[in-house]
């Protein structure tokens, strides 16, 4: 806490009155350095596929550019540098709309399971990895009041960790269970898993646990930021738990009202 003392003095130099200003400057100074580490961290996820590019664009027209074999391998290298910092950029700028002030959900009212099943169905579709969904809810219309594209991106954000992360042959299980006043789904994965002192850091901006692995996995650090933002936007709650080696399940909660949905 910072302290500033004012002395109010009377023309003839006689004192009657003191100001005193509590500042509380650990806060201030908290945003002020996560502000400056964004920065940094911004600074270097760009550097790094830049400095990769030119490299490679350097070699290119040094004379790699005749080469059959080596030029295509170099320009494919530029193009998926291209592509990272493509999905960085548009990673950030959803975090920058999530934090403007003006910010608004556009909520309405969605059947859940329907919805689940809907955004499985979609990954089961594209059949990236030899992965089985399981899909753990009943099928019953639970109705939440949503913005249908954020919570869209939170599952996405989510699952398609949990597939970076599975074995071939594994099994993403999607869970939903309905208490009084919420949802909780638990989206549980058999891969790697997170240790323990990691977990609580996993949804901070750019935080990775295994950076080398993780980046060259292609992601940007930003997908359990943006999920955690998203999620609470909507006065919910996300945690992780893990298992090293045996698998890891995010969880995420969702207001929920028993007796609004059934007006409809
Ligand atoms: P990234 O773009 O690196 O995936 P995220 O914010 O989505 O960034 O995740 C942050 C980090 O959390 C990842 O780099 C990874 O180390 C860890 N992580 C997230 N989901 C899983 C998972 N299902 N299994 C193991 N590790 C995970």
């Amino acid at each position: 806490v910072r302290v500033n003392f004012s002395i109010i003095q009377k023309e003839t130099g006689i004192m009657n009155g003191l100001i005193v200003v509590l500042h509380d400057i650990t806060e201030q100074e908290k945003i002020e350095r996560e502000r400056r580490e964004f920065v940094a961290n911004v600074s270097h996820e760009l550097r790094t596929p830049l400095t990769t590019m030119r490299s490679y664009l350097e070699a290119l027209t040094d004379g790699a550019w005749m080469d059959k074999d080596i030029a295509p391998q170099f320009l494919k290298v530029t193009q998926n540098e291209t592509e990272r910092m493509i999905r960085l950029v548009n990673d950030l700028l959803v975090l920058s709309k999530m934090d403007s002030k003006d910010y608004q959900l556009r909520k309405e009212w969605i059947n859940f399971p329907k919805f689940l099943d809907h955004i499985i169905d979609r990954f089961e579709m594209a059949k990236e990895k030899n992965v089985h969904f399981s899909r753990d809810y009943l099928n019953e219309p639970i109705l939440v009041e949503i913005d249908q594209d954020k919570i869209t991106q939170v599952l996405d954000n989510i699952i398609s960790n949990a597939l970076k992360y599975s074995p071939s042959g594994g099994t993403i299980t999607v869970k939903m269970v309905v208490f009084h006043d919420s949802l909780e789904v638990k989206i549980s994965d058999q891969g790697v898993g997170i240790p323990k002192q990691n977990l609580h850091r996993i949804f901070d901006r750019f935080y990775r646990v295994d950076k080398a692995r993780a980046r060259h996995i292609g992601g940007t650090g930003l997908g359990l930021a943006i999920a955690k933002e998203m999620v609470e936007a909507h006065n919910g709650h996300i945690w992780a738990t893990s298992i090293e080696g045996k698998g890891t399940t995010i969880h995420f909660t969702l207001p929920y009202d028993r007796d609004q949905g059934d007006d409809f």
